[in-house]
């Protein structure tokens, strides 16, 4: 992010805008809705019938009742199947010799893989280390706080920004990442420096919350291989109301504890949504082997395709939102961005920048002290810093909403920062 407060008359914007529909554009959640456009080309090829007596078993079972040998017993032979082979395509994460643990939303593994790390402690010792502290450096996803705290679990609680955290006599504690990162977009590393710990002793366990590393946002570096990564069709597909995620473990035990937790939670996970996603999921894999050529990657339309590539089209799309907001306030320093370095990516061949899902906006005129409140006047609501354990003179506003939300948001911000210009 640029670091420049500079000075001018801060006045307040109200009436600065003069679109037509004079709308509220709510873009405080990160609802995954762009991706609609590519599902109604695609037809039917991501329709799913499901018959009346398909997924009536607890178990994940063929028609014959065949169980799944899985360690996770209520998920589907297909789902995981399809999770794997996008994985081997996209190369974004080792799953060979890992276990998939299925959930509803990536929200519930994360919930699954913090009960699992305090369980790996044992709970009747004199020392036990309960609650075990878990934190994430700041800004930090808004949700993670309320999550870990709402049971008032005694097994871990919360502790907030991972750089100010010390702890205590080695005590063992829980650091997430979430690369790229929401709010922020960058990419991240584990900043809690413990990592040389004897097991059993100030021992690091982490969770790489990978929301986000999917071509369209970001270079596929590498595979990640980690301990606990958490994956969601939420994001990679746009296909958040199915309420479907799944983590990647690698250890035997922390799988099994992980289900262990579903199946008291919720008994499972939705048969039919995993069907589905399995759908979606082989559909997208299906146009990523069709369809991989360096000039539709680069903006080019897929002519007499019949499917086009899911991540170069989804990438295409934010690309251009980025590209439109980036230009919308250029020039005067009034906000910033943060700037993504180019990045090769394994998946496309290329260099590529990153599109976050997320734009980080910065205020940086001087007596303005919150982004949010600020854009509110305008009547663009995001979520301000503060929510992230950041700065309140950020706001986190969505880059993934309908095509008309985003539209409407660079149209406001432009015209108000064309009728600064004008003052200036
Ligand atoms: N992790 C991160 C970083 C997210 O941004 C989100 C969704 N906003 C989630 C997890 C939750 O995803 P899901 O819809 O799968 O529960």
């Amino acid at each position: 992010i640029v670091n420049r407060r500079h000075s001018s008359s801060a006045t307040a914007p109200k009436a600065a805008y003069n679109d037509s529909s004079d709308s509220v554009v709510n873009l405080n959640q990160g609802n995954p809705t762009m991706f609609e456009t590519y599902w109604r080309k695609t037809g039917k090829k991501g329709d799913l019938l499901i018959p009346g007596c398909r997924s009536m078993s607890y178990f994940a079972e063929d028609l014959a009742g065949t169980r799944n040998q899985s360690i996770c017993w209520f998920m589907e032979k297909e789902f995981e199947e399809e999770v794997r082979r996008i994985h081997d395509l996209v190369g974004n994460a080792v799953t060979e010799d890992r276990y998939i643990v299925v959930g509803t939303g990536s929200v519930q593994l994360y919930q699954a893989a913090i009960y699992a790390y305090a369980l790996s402690y044992p709970l009747d010792a004199p020392d036990s280390p309960h609650p075990i502290s878990v934190v994430c450096a700041a800004p930090y996803y808004s949700a993670y706080p309320a999550v870990t705290d709402y049971l008032k679990s005694g097994l871990y609680k919360w502790k907030g920004d991972a750089n100010s955290f010390k702890g205590t006599n080695n005590e063992p504690y829980i650091e997430l990442i979430t690369s790229p990162n929401n709010p922020d977009g960058f990419i991240r590393e584990p900043v809690v420096n413990r990592h040389g710990a004897e097991d059993g002793e100030g021992r690091a366990m982490l969770i790489h919350d990978y929301a986000y590393y999917w071509p369209q946002y970001t270079a596929i570096t590498a595979p990640a291989d980690n301990d606990i990564m958490l994956f969601t069709f939420s994001k990679s597909t746009g296909h958040a109301g199915s309420r479907i995620g799944w983590a990647v473990v690698k250890d035997r035990k922390m799988a099994e504890t992980m289900t262990k937790f579903i199946e008291l939670n919720t008994i499972g996970v939705s048969k039919d949504s995993q069907l589905r996603a399995a759908k979606i999921l082989k559909t997208i894999s299906d146009s990523c082997q069709q369809n991989k050529s360096d000039q539709l990657w680069n903006g080019a339309v897929a002519a007499d395709e019949k499917l086009e590539n899911f991540f170069y089209c989804a990438r295409n799309l934010m690309a251009e939102r980025w590209k439109r907001l980036r230009n919308a306030i250029k020039d005067n320093g009034f906000f910033s961005l943060p700037e993504y370095p180019k990045k090769f990516c394994n998946f496309s061949g290329q260099f590529t920048e990153a599109y976050p899902s997320f734009a980080w906006l910065k205020v940086e005129e001087e007596g303005i002290e919150d982004c949010a409140s600020f854009l509110s006047e305008l009547k663009i609501l995001t979520r301000g810093g503060k929510e992230f354990g950041g700065s309140p003179l950020c706001a986190r506003i969505s880059m993934v909403d309908r095509q008309h939300l985003i539209d409407l948001l660079i149209e406001r911000l432009s015209t108000f920062i064309s009728s600064k210009r004008k003052c200036e």
